[in-house]
């Protein structure tokens, strides 16, 4: 069949269409509306007459429930497009209300219209077809959806957002070789890698320095058991910028579920916290540091809690206090010195007003050795202000007040020496000078000091001595000592001083820096000297005037000094007596004996005295009695003697006249009284023979006395032997104990008031002169009869002591004074006492037995009591010991 479809047939589908379409011109700015369709109409709720015709945005403004809409502007640039383009132009979804028939209300449509140009043959615009379509059913559904959308996309870029700017790194690893699946750039830059070269790849081929660390279990696990792993400060060498460092990180590996709940990987969260960890480091690293240093200089520190106030402290802090490690603040305190406390507590009260603590302190160990402790803190509060804690650092300084004690001591020994002490700068200035300095010189005060030159301490020529000499040395060998002169600023008095001057050197550099002074006014010592000098002098004219000759000696015996009254008697020269030298003017049967006397005196340091004769200078010879007082020196030493000698020639000769005239007298005695004797005993057998008793008693005794008078005349006249060293000793050996024996039988018989009690132990034989050894023990025999005239008893006692033969006489009578012992067995000597003087006597009984017990090589001594008795004993030597028949 052969349709041919009419030509209005158009009209008529473009009028039926249910596509809403109207005709527009493009006569811009009109765009005149040409034709519409029903469907348009319908829609617009207008009609025909009104849109034919009229331009089109006067029938339809913008939007008239919307004053803001821009949708004119939007059709114009629709139309334009159209127009210019020359194919379809589409606004979407852009709204445009209806009015509501009937009401002046407008109801909300949204639209989507197409502009589709028409063209004529020559392709121009002829004109427009303007086709909107009702979208807004669609249109609020697909808002709604939209939103819904929107909102997930805004989510999901957010996800995104903050998945890839994220301060942390974040990635999933999937599979079990954990393939990069997802990467922010946080962790590609810790891990130092592009994105590029992480991705879809195995993480430990592109990390292959993390292998083998532990890192593959650990993932492990979280993927096989779901349970998640996290790691703090884990150091992981990483080659990041081509340089192999310990990166540290904190980290958290989760499981990757996959939506059915199966794990399919292991999210990775880390942050790198190398920074951190190295601050931290370094901050430890200082701090120790710190400790060391702290420690190294011994600082202790403290914290000490205001609150509880308890402290911690270091164990430096403990050292200082003589403990181990660190205790309770308690151990602390009770070590504080009680003298100190107080300041400690001072100071800890000050430290709450001022923020600041600060004492020193002593403090006393458990060793009760004392300490300085210096301790300083700072109070730290909180932000009310209030106090919580003081912090600070304690230090021992023992040393250091010890030092500045030593120093202030020093300091004062300075000032107060009586000696100049002074510094001399370089550059000619005296730096300090002390008290006595100050004074010495003449200095006003202690400025003076500072601005007078060391050159007008000097005259001119004396100062030329300190240039030329003082200095130069000192510079040089570093000290100087001698005299110099000084001149005093005030008087101008130019006086001595000793100067003992020493360069001081800069410790560091050993340059000189000054030069130090001590110096001493010789003044005062030269003065005494003079006066020394002086006073010797006069010694000196005293002892050469002395009458008595003057010597001293050395602690050998060597003599150092005679005086000029020795040189004078011996006619020799001062030196010629030093040493020895003075023997050679004794006479020579003298000298051995004196210089043995001399020399063993010397070895004893006995007291000397000693008679001898020397040949004077007057060609005579003259007898000398010396003496000499042992003397010591300072340390109390043995020093030689002092000593003195006498002329006694005089008395010598006197005493020799005296001897003489006994010897004479007693020897002239003698015989008239023997011969008187013999006379009287003949005279009393011849008036007994006559039977006259009484004058033959008379006579009897008369030879009594005429015995005394015997004996008398037998000591003086030993006594002259003696002095003349004549006696005559005739020795030979006997047997000690008969021979006493038969003495005290002897002796018996002229008392019959006292019994003698005999002890005869063994002795021996003695050698010797019996006669002479028997006058001794009469001597002592009758001595005891004649002081003890109360007592019964007389013992005599004989016995052998370290091979002698010794003898004692006990009597039990008047006793000898202590001090008088020795004194007995001198000539003529008596001991005075109102009891002595009933006893007659000469005292020269026990002078001539001393004398012949030492002629025998023996010895005699007394022990005595006052008022009980005495016991006079001698000693001989043993020549052979008595046998036992
Ligand atoms: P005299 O002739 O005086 O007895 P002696 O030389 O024998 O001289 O004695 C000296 C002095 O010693 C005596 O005068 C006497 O004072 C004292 N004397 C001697 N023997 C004794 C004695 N046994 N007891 C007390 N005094 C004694």
């Amino acid at each position: 069949m052969d349709l041919k479809f009419p030509s209005h047939g158009y009209k008529d589908v473009f009028y039926n269409s249910i596509a809403p379409m109207l005709i527009v011109g493009t006569d811009a700015p009109h765009y005149t509306m040409l034709d519409v369709n029903n469907a348009y109409l319908f829609a617009t709720h207008t009609r025909r007459e009104d849109i034919i015709g009229q331009p089109v945005f006067g029938v339809f403004p913008a939007n008239p429930g919307d004053s803001m809409s821009k949708n004119v502007e939007r059709t114009i640039f629709s139309f334009e497009q159209a127009i210019k383009t020359k194919v379809t132009h589409t606004m979407y979804n852009y709204r445009y209300d209806i009015p509501i028939p009937g009401s002046n209300e407008f109801e909300e449509h949204y639209w989507t219209t197409s502009n589709t140009p028409v063209l004529n043959e020559s392709n121009e615009v002829l004109y427009l077809i303007h086709s909107p379509s009702n979208v807004t059913d669609l249109y609020k559904a697909q808002e709604r959806e939209g939103a819904a959308i929107a909102l997930t996309k805004k989510q999901q870029l957010q996800l995104q957002s903050v998945f890839m700017q994220a301060p942390v790194g974040i990635g999933i690893f999937k599979g079990p070789d954990y393939i990069a699946d997802l990467i922010n750039p946080p962790l590609c830059r810790l891990y130092g890698k592009t994105e590029a070269e992480l991705l879809g790849k195995k993480i430990f081929d592109v990390l292959p320095d993390a292998k083998g660390r532990g890192f593959e279990a650990l993932l492990d696990n979280v993927r096989l058991t779901g349970i998640p792993y996290r790691g703090e400060e884990l150091g992981i060498p990483m080659l990041r910028n081509d340089k192999l460092e310990t990166v540290y990180v904190n980290f958290v590996y989760e499981p990757f579920r996959e939506p059915d709940e199966t794990i399919t990987g292991v999210i990775v969260v880390a942050t790198e916290v190398t920074e951190l960890v190295n601050a931290k480091n370094k901050i430890e690293e200082v701090e120790l540091r710190n400790r060391i240093a702290v420690d190294a200089v011994g600082l202790g520190t403290f914290d000490l809690d205001l609150l509880t106030n308890e402290a911690f402290t270091s164990t430096q802090f403990a050292r200082i206090f003589g403990f181990e490690e660190a205790l309770s603040r308690n151990n602390y305190l009770e070590l504080f010195h009680p003298d100190d406390e107080p300041i400690r507590r001072q100071a800890l009260k000050d430290a709450l007003v001022t923020g600041r603590l600060f004492y020193e302190c002593r403090i006393i160990h458990k060793d009760s050795s004392m300490h300085w402790v210096r301790a300083e803190g700072k109070v730290i509060y909180d932000d009310n202000g209030k106090p919580l804690s003081i912090s600070g650092i304690a230090l021992d300084i023992t040393k250091e007040k010890k030092s500045a004690d030593e120093q202030r001591k020093l300091i004062s020994l300075v000032e107060n020496s009586v000696d100049l002490m002074s510094i001399l700068k370089m550059d000619g200035y005296n730096s300090y000078i002390n008290e006595a300095g100050r004074k010495l010189l003449g200095f006003k005060d202690e400025t003076e000091v500072l601005h007078r030159p060391v050159s007008e301490l000097h005259s001119p020529e004396h100062l030329l001595q300190v240039q030329q000499e003082v200095i130069p040395s000192v510079m040089k060998t570093g000290r100087w000592s001698g005299v110099m002169i000084v001149r005093h600023l005030q008087t101008g008095e130019n006086f001595p001083v000793y100067n003992n001057c020493f360069r001081i050197d800069d410790l560091v550099t050993g340059a000189p820096i000054s030069i130090g002074a001590v110096m001493r006014d010789m003044r005062p010592e030269l003065a005494a000297k003079a006066a020394l000098a002086d006073s010797e002098q006069m010694l000196r004219n005293i002892t050469t005037a002395s009458p008595a000759a003057l010597w001293m000696s050395d602690e050998n015996g060597h003599i150092t000094y005679v005086n000029q009254t020795w040189v004078n008697w011996t006619g020799t020269s001062y030196e010629a007596n030093l040493g020895s030298g003075w023997l050679q003017k004794i006479v020579e049967e003298d000298r051995i004996r004196v210089a043995d006397k001399f020399v063993s005196d010397v070895l004893e340091k006995r007291n000397y005295e000693v008679e001898f004769r020397i040949n004077h200078a007057d060609g005579k010879i003259h007898w000398c009695l010396a003496n000499g007082q042992a003397h010591y020196n300072n340390e109390g030493k043995f020093a030689g003697y002092i000593g003195s000698c006498m002329d006694i020639t005089e008395q010598k000769m006197l005493q020799q006249q005296k001897d003489d005239f006994i010897g004479i007298a007693s020897h002239e005695l003698k015989t008239p009284v023997t011969t008187i004797k013999g006379y009287a005993q003949i005279l009393e057998k011849m008036l007994q023979h006559h039977g006259l008793a009484r004058e033959a008693s008379m006579v009897s005794r008369m030879d009594t006395q005429l015995k005394s008078l015997t004996s008398l005349i037998a000591d003086l006249l030993d006594v002259t032997k003696i002095n003349s060293g004549r006696l005559q000793f005739n020795d030979r050996e006997f047997e000690f104990n008969p021979m006493v024996n038969d003495l005290v039988e002897d002796l018996q018989r002229i008392t019959d008031k006292h019994t003698f009690i005999l002890h005869l132990n063994k002795t021996g034989i003695v050698f010797g002169d019996r006669e002479r050894i028997g006058q001794v023990i009469t001597n002592l025999i009758t001595n005891a009869v004649k002081y003890s005239p109360g007592a019964e008893h007389i013992v005599i006692t004989t016995a052998i002591e370290n091979n002698e033969v010794t003898l004692c006489v006990e009597d039990y009578g008047i006793g000898i004074p202590r001090d008088k012992l020795d004194k007995v067995f001198e000539q003529f000597y008596r001991v005075s006492g109102d009891l002595q003087y009933t006893f007659p006597g000469l005292g020269l009984g026990l002078y001539i037995s001393s004398e012949i017990i030492k002629r025998e090589g023996g010895r005699i001594w007394v022990n005595s009591v006052e008022g009980k008795g005495s016991t006079f004993c001698f000693a001989l030597p043993l020549v052979k010991e008595e046998t036992d028949i």
